[in-house]
């Protein structure tokens, strides 16, 4: 418990020191894909080539805006995003995204594609088999915010807001979106805990 407690306390101070940067005027929502695209791409490409490894980028990032079509995985659902191994693809709900953008801001628009690009990087770095899932989840949580450390700079993410992160966290499983099911996604603060992990520490902290 007393663990517990510091970690939970460490996070709120963390948010909250970073949550007080200056804001500037936000991002559209027809920029939000492709800008998140080539920051991720940037981000994730440099990673690898560190580490001497091939990056491959997603092969497609795919709206919708109904349930049930056919990818090369499961059907579409609504309120979800997810990765497909099979096509190397994106697939979103794009009325979903553009709720969170407007709801909750750019940036819990942008940690839902960097959660799912979280799983990209995973199957290229073979880390998506052999793993509880919700160990995989929160693998794909501590790398997106790795991502959003990097996006914390000038000339990035121009609205950059912590506490808009911790309430999309916070808020998750409370409502009937499948997204953020914590039976998949782990509790809440474990969310939290595995984003700012890698927010702090970069992805070499996010190999649990
Ligand atoms: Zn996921």
């Amino acid at each position: 418990m007393g663990r517990y407690r510091l970690l939970l306390g460490l996070g709120l101070l963390f948010i909250s020191s970073l949550g007080m940067q200056q804001a500037s005027a936000d991002m559209l929502y027809d920029q939000l894909v492709p800008k998140t695209r080539q920051w991720l791409d940037d981000y994730w490409g440099q990673y690898f080539a560190q580490n001497g490894q091939t990056y491959m980028t997603a092969e497609g990032v795919h709206p919708y805006t109904r349930e049930g079509i056919k990818t090369s995985c499961a059907p579409t659902a609504l309120n979800n995003a997810f990765y497909c191994r099979t096509s190397n693809s994106i697939y979103y709900d794009d009325n979903f995204l553009r709720k969170v953008y407007s709801e909750e801001g750019d940036y819990a628009a942008v940690s839902i594609l960097a959660h799912e690009w979280g799983h990209l990087v995973q199957s290229q770095l073979g880390l998506l088999d052999n793993q509880l899932l919700v160990y995989r989840e929160l693998q794909a949580d501590c790398f997106s915010g790795a991502f959003a450390q990097h996006l914390n700079q000038p000339g990035k993410l121009e609205v950059f807001d912590f506490e808009e992160v911790a309430k999309l966290r916070f808020s998750a499983g409370k409502k009937n979106i499948r997204w953020t099911d914590t039976s998949v996604h782990g509790t809440p603060t474990q969310r939290i805990t595995a984003f700012e992990d890698g927010a702090r520490f970069g992805p070499g902290a996010c190999y649990y």
